[in-house]
């Protein structure tokens, strides 16, 4: 695979599992050193990336705990020396139920990690990225950024609020360098999905149902999109929100 990202530094929160994973080994494949991140200690991914000849080092960091973010960045900078680009993907989709009965804890949880703990990120990648003169940051929102979702108003609020803040930030820095995008994936098979549905083949086949393609996406398509919006491939892109779903918000 073409070297595209040899001497760079790329970042990925919420490495251990699904989309987040998928796109650390799409860095690695690509010849970037990788910062994994997680709020769990993993071994597998970064084996999988020393495995593959690559270089990876995992930090743990909780994204809602701004003294985590600082310091997954620093150790970023003392164990690679630079920061070129930063997929801020950690997530969770928090418990079901219409606003009435989302409890307090379950809305300062999702915004915390999902609005909250993106902001922090872009708060201690920014002066890092900006000291290369060009770099790239994808956040990682869904399609419950750009449509409403029955029964997940915290989940579907912080989404659309990561894609707002993307907007912003992207105004902010665009004569600097610095492009920052969203992706807004739909039904992607990963542990998250795995949660939703509690594996009925019913509610699966529920959501294959509303998306024109007929399936589920997979990690790697969606790794694939950030790989482009990191790349020159993309250069004159920037804060946009980016839908990979199969055509489910174009109905
Ligand atoms: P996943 O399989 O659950 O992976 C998310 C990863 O983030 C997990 O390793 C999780 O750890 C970690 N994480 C959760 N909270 C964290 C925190 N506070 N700090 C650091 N890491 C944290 O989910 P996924 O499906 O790959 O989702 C990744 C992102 O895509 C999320 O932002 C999600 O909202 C978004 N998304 C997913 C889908 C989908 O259909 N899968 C669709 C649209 C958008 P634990 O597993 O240990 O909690």
């Amino acid at each position: 695979m073409e070297q595209i990202f040899k001497n760079n530094v790329a970042l990925v929160t919420g490495s251990s599992y699904g989309i987040g994973k998928a796109t650390a080994i799409a860095f690695a494949q690509r010849g970037a050193k990788v910062v994994l991140s997680d709020w769990k200690e993993d071994i597998e991914t970064v084996r999988i990336i020393h495995e593959m000849g690559g270089e990876a080092v995992f930090v743990l960091c909780d994204v809602s705990k701004e003294e985590d973010v600082k310091a997954m960045v620093q150790t970023a900078i003392r164990h690679f020396g630079r920061l070129d680009y930063a997929f801020n993907n950690a997530g969770v989709e928090g418990e079901p139920g219409a606003a009435p009965v989302c409890t307090n804890e379950n809305w300062e949880k999702v915004i915390g990690i999902n609005l909250t703990g993106a902001w922090y990120c872009m708060k201690y990648q920014i002066p890092e990225i900006l000291k290369q003169g060009k770099g790239a940051i994808v956040n990682n929102a869904s399609i419950a950024g750009l449509v409403g979702f029955q029964g997940m108003p915290a989940y579907v609020a912080s989404k659309h609020g990561l894609v707002g803040l993307t907007k912003n930030v992207a105004l902010d820095f665009a004569q600097q360098g610095l492009r920052v995008n969203v992706v807004c994936p739909g039904v992607i098979q990963t542990p998250m999905i795995d949660r939703f549905t509690g594996g009925n083949e019913e509610a699966i086949e529920q959501f294959k149902a509303r998306k024109p393609m007929g399936r589920i996406g997979q990690p790697e398509e969606i790794a694939e999109t950030v790989m482009f919006l990191c790349s020159d491939a993309s250069s004159f892109i920037t804060g946009q929100a980016i839908a990979v779903d199969g055509g489910w918000t174009v109905q």
